[in-house]
């Protein structure tokens, strides 16, 4: 069993594994150490990742990036037309309630969901460390933004379990790279005098902030704060727009009116960007952007600076926040941990430090790879492979949720709401509510302020309907309302759960010989606490009976059903990769054996060879050859070059048997004289 920990960034996402001698982060097929989050479709088969990238000029209307940006999301949500279509080339289509693509994928306009890929791109995450560990990847841990929502996280879910994955957790993206810096200090303070560290992530769509006590064995979250929108992909927006302006004076172009130059203007300027965090000029060259046009400029850091400052002057609020709701002095918070590909930018540092005044800002994580560390860290921990170290995590809340329901008619003056989650809560957190009911009753958990999600996410979470209220209990008779207990729970991945619900009855037993008192009621914790008996005299004793309520639960998560259909067709797609793979596999290996073969002929195999031998193997390798380059050999299928390979081989092999003997047979000798 595979532990493994993913940090799914904007750009490139980055995968851990867990070894017996420690955390790796691994390197894909063309050993990079991040694989673009990309995802691409054309007429015979999807690329992903590295593949998506290396043709994503070529097509780059069917390839698709920003994935993590339209989980969760609607087509009309706001920040999906204000914000992430400036950054997305493919047509932007409804799919059954959710934003997706319509794309060119073999040979037909076709629609997938964002759910769908983003199972498409953790499906290429999940084969790359299964090729790097040689075993089955199920068990993961992804880390997403601290400011995700329910729906958001669910989606995310969703597409783990359409890939076949089963995500251990959803971590924050922050907490992660807490995990991974406290759990290897073993010189971290007791509880009582904690060391506090502010951990600021700007990557390349968002900003997080996270001050985070840690002492002996534990990391304990005491405030975030982000700017959803800004990271390094505005800084190249920035720069197009520049440049885009300067190329209208001097090329007479209109960069922003044609995609593709805006998509080769936006892949120059990052290049410029990378290059003015080292040095204080850059050039910047875009052969043919538009019009045959070669454009040329150049840039000098401090331009640079001048062209981002709206975007350098929004780092300190979020950041100040976080101080303020930590309730922390600046003196307190020992260490400034840097994470995320933006942070290299020199004025982007200045802004973080001035934030810290009198701190230097600490690289001690890798800041490109300590969140997918931090993930593995917590795979690891919570899979049943290896030993770790327990370190337990409490993290909050972004958002405060409330319960809404509709008053009963015998009370229409009672409460129609209540906040169960505040804005900071720890989780994971239980919390036991109770609800006096005759009747099935429902109850809606909600987001209490809507204006603080992101874009236009509906602040619906779930809906929790009783079916039916056991008829037990003193009420029955009394004919009052029975008390219903629902267990909510905010778990560990920051979802909203309905854990369980229940009526209890007590009985009053006399008991002639003393009993153990009653076990704790399985399940039951949390803030509201076990409505625990109280203390009987001696030989009496008081039986609490749970009786289960029958529910059902509705949230924005996927069916079943559906998750399964989606699955099939995920793994269809991902087959006919496969095919389409293995096809052009074989179609190589015969033109190879054809040249190779042929050059052998007349070098090494030239003395293990008949003169018929040879003209009829040099026959059938041309017959090969010219079918190879005839229209049904370009498109032939596997078993055909399979096949035709092997047609070769009947004459070649042989030939090549007799040159591996006689250049063995010298060693077998020596090896015989040795004993
Ligand atoms: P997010 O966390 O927002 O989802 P991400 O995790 O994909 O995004 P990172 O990998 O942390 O993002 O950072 C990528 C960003 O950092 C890109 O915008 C990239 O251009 C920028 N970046 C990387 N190296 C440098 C550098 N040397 N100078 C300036 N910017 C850089
Ligand atoms: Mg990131």
């Amino acid at each position: 069993m595979a532990v493994v920990g993913v940090d799914f960034g904007t750009l490139a996402s980055k995968i851990g594994v867990a070894r017996h001698r420690g955390i790796d982060i691994i390197a894909n097929e063309v050993s990079n150490r991040a694989t673009p989050s990309l995802v691409a479709f054309g007429p015979k088969q999807r690329a992903i990742g590295e593949a998506a990238k290396t043709q994503e000029t070529s097509n780059f209307k069917n390839t698709i990036g920003s994935l993590k940006r339209l989980a969760g999301r609607t087509l009309n949500d706001t920040d999906v037309q204000n914000v992430e279509k400036k950054f997305i080339n493919a047509a932007l289509v409804d799919v059954h309630g959710t934003v997706g693509v319509e794309v060119n994928y073999l040979g037909e306009r076709q629609t997938f969901s964002s759910t769908q890929l983003v199972a498409m791109y953790l499906g290429r995450l999940r084969d790359t460390a299964s090729a790097e560990l040689k075993t089955s990847v199920s068990d993961i841990v992804i880390a997403v933004p601290g400011w995700f929502t329910d729906t958001q996280r669910r989606a995310i879910h969703d597409a783990a379990s359409i890939a076949g994955l089963n995500v251990l957790r959803l971590i924050n993206d922050t907490t992660a790279a807490a995990l991974g810096y406290g759990i290897t200090k073993s010189d971290l303070p007791e509880a009582d005098s904690p060391r506090h560290v502010a951990f600021v992530d700007i990557g390349h769509s968002s900003l997080s902030v996270s001050i985070v006590a840690f002492s002996k064995g534990q990391l304990i979250v005491k405030s975030t704060a982000y700017d959803r929108d800004l990271g390094g992909r505005d800084i190249d927006f920035a720069l197009v727009k520049h440049f885009a302006h300067q190329f209208k004076e001097k090329y007479k172009i209109d960069v922003l009116s044609n995609p593709k130059a805006i998509f080769r203007l936006t892949a120059a300027t990052e290049k410029l960007k990378k290059v003015l965090s080292a040095n204080a000029e850059a050039p910047l060259n875009v052969e043919s952007i538009m019009n045959d046009v070669d454009a040329a400029s150049k840039l000098t850091r401090e331009e640079l600076e001048e062209l981002i400052a709206d975007e350098l002057s929004r780092i300190s609020a979020p950041i100040q926040r976080a101080i303020t709701d930590s309730g922390l002095t600046l003196e307190e918070i020992e260490a400034v941990e840097l994470i995320g590909g933006s942070s290299r930018i020199p004025a982007v540092r200045n802004r973080i430090a001035a934030c810290f005044p009198g701190k230097t800002l600490s690289t001690t994580l890798n800041q490109d790879e300590a969140v997918a560390r931090g993930a593995t860290f917590s795979c690891a921990m919570l899979s049943p492979v290896f030993r770790v170290r327990d370190f337990s995590i409490s993290d909050i809340s972004s958002y405060p949720i409330k319960v809404q329901w509709t008053p009963t008619l015998t009370d229409p003056e009672e409460d129609t709401e209540l906040v169960v989650f505040n804005h900071g809560n720890p989780i994971p957190s239980t919390k036991i509510l109770s609800f006096y009911r005759k009747e099935p009753f429902d109850i809606e958990a909600v987001y209490a302020e809507p204006a603080k999600l992101p874009g236009s996410i509906n602040p619906w979470i779930a809906k929790f309907t009783a079916k039916e209220i056991p008829q037990v209990g003193q009420e029955l008779a009394s004919g009052d309302a029975t008390q219903v207990k629902l267990k909510t729970r905010l778990n560990a991945n920051g979802e909203l759960s309905f854990e369980s619900a229940y009526v209890e009855t007590r009985e009053e037993k006399e008991e002639a010989v003393a009993a153990p008192t009653p076990a704790p009621m399985e399940g039951v914790e949390g803030a509201d606490g076990t409505a625990a008996a109280p203390a009987a005299p001696p030989k009496k004793k008081v039986k609490v009976t749970k009786h289960e309520v029958r529910f059902v639960v509705g949230n924005s998560a996927l069916d079943k059903s559906l998750i399964e259909t989606l699955k099939e067709q995920e793994n269809s797609m991902w087959e006919n990769d496969k095919l389409v793979k293995d096809t052009e596999d074989r179609k190589n290996a015969l033109e190879e054996y054809i040249y190779d073969t042929r050059s052998k002929l007349d070098d090494r195999y030239a003395a293990f060879v008949q003169p018929s031998e040879k003209s009829a193997l040099l026959t059938i390798l041309s017959e090969q050859e010219d079918w190879l380059y005839t229209e049904e050999g370009e498109e032939a299928t596997k078993s055909t070059y399979v096949a035709r390979l092997d047609t070769c081989k009947v004459i070649g092999d042989p030939i090549q048997t007799r040159w591996r003997e006689h250049e063995e047979r010298p060693r077998a000798i020596a090896a015989l004289r040795e004993t």
